[in-house]
């Protein structure tokens, strides 16, 4: 696992190897900059940001062997655990994934934990990360033909399959409740 390493974040704690760590702040910086502007606040609990370099490390800090497609999460207690760059791009099935929208994603759950202190409704929790310009969602050819199914209303599973089949619902549902 890496070790804790030095930076000017504040907002944040970071592990990661000393060579990444000053491309892995401006990364984090630029995130959390954004989910600043993003809710018009700041928030007060500093975080941690741990990057995995294997999948074993992911694995441990989860608690359990992960999902191929998993490359990122936030805990209750404020801890986001990531890849590096070259292993989202390695495991996470959409191709347009990095490292700079797995932070900007799992730094907006941060602060919806912070504000509201729940990670639920999910729906509603995943969909603010789907809207423009966080993760405009694109369709893949799985997801399509998934989608010719009945509709998915509110329901949610953090199951990646049923994740991609509504991810598009839970944009539009999320926008809805945060714009209207
Ligand atoms: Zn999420």
């Amino acid at each position: 696992m890496p070790e804790k390493v030095k930076t000017d974040l504040g907002f944040a704690d970071l592990q990661c190897r000393k060579s990444d760590v000053g491309r892995i702040s401006r990364i984090a910086k630029a995130a959390y900059s954004f989910n600043r502007r993003f809710f018009g606040k700041e928030i007060k609990k500093p975080f941690h940001i741990i990057i995995c370099y294997s999948r074993k490390e992911f694995d441990d800090i989860w608690g359990a062997e992960t999902d191929a497609w998993l490359t990122g999460f936030a805990t209750k207690t404020g801890t986001i655990v990531s890849f590096r760059d070259d292993l989202i791009r390695k495991y996470n099935p959409r191709k347009e994934a990095t490292l700079a929208g797995t932070l900007r994603h799992e730094i907006n759950h941060i602060f919806y934990f912070q504000i509201y202190g729940s990670y639920e409704p999910a729906w509603l929790l995943e969909g603010l990360t789907l809207q423009p310009p966080f993760e405009p969602f694109t369709l893949m050819e799985n997801d399509k033909k998934r989608l010719k199914g009945p509709l998915p209303h509110l329901i949610y599973s953090t199951n990646g399959k049923t994740f991609f089949k509504q991810a598009p619902f839970l944009y539009s549902m999320a926008f809805l409740a945060t714009r209207h």
